[in-house]
């Protein structure tokens, strides 16, 4: 096989934000996500972590394309196998209805951890959120939310909403519209401190 048949392309990530790299017209040759500044890859051999991308270019598309090289050439020594994106797509987590643990399973538990998770889900209720997937993942990795607001639900980062400088966060709830910013502002009490 020439390498020009083994160029992958990235498709649409999951509500964990994990990518399935494809080769061909829908092989999945594994799964690439990033974990805190981590990139890590799910394959047929389990889960492998990348690390960092190098420094010079440490950006959050040259992670992927990162991790997109390694599955590539890991797939082309046939180190790891391919499966359809159909059923990885059916195999894709889905929402909970009922309530999520306080960590995501990737966080450990200590004080730290489970403090920043008791004050994440305070906010959460205060501001009408539900975490509707898994625990708290930490500041700066996706969590999949539920808007109570208006019944939105998608890919959040606690760091944007736990406001600022003693600030409420933005009014501005995610795209696709939500109730209005002046109704948002109406409903919450941390608006009108
Ligand atoms: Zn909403």
């Amino acid at each position: 096989m020439s390498t020009a048949t083994l160029k992958p392309r990235i498709g649409e990530p999951d509500i964990e934000c994990r990518y399935p790299v494809i080769i061909g017209e829908d092989r999945v040759i594994g799964q690439a996500y990033r974990w805190h500044r981590d990139w890590l890859v799910i394959t047929s051999e389990g889960e492998h972590n990348l690390r960092r991308p190098p420094a010079a270019d440490a950006k959050r598309a040259s992670g992927i394309d990162m991790a997109a090289a390694y599955l590539a050439e890991e797939y082309a020594a046939g180190r790891i196998t391919a499966t359809g994106l159909e059923q990885l797509r059916a195999e894709a987590p889905e929402p909970l209805t009922g309530p999520v643990p306080l960590l995501h399973p990737r966080m450990p538990v200590n004080d730290r951890n489970v403090g920043g998770a008791t004050t994440a889900f305070a906010g959460l209720t205060e501001h009408h959120w539900r975490a509707v997937l898994h625990g708290f993942p930490g500041s700066d990795n996706p969590w999949y939310l539920h808007c109570e607001l208006c019944g939105w639900s998608g890919v959040r980062y606690w760091s944007h909403h736990r406001g600022r400088n003693n600030q409420p966060p933005s009014p501005y709830r995610h795209d696709g519209g939500c109730i209005g910013k002046d109704k948002v502002r109406a409903l919450i009490p941390a608006y009108s401190k």
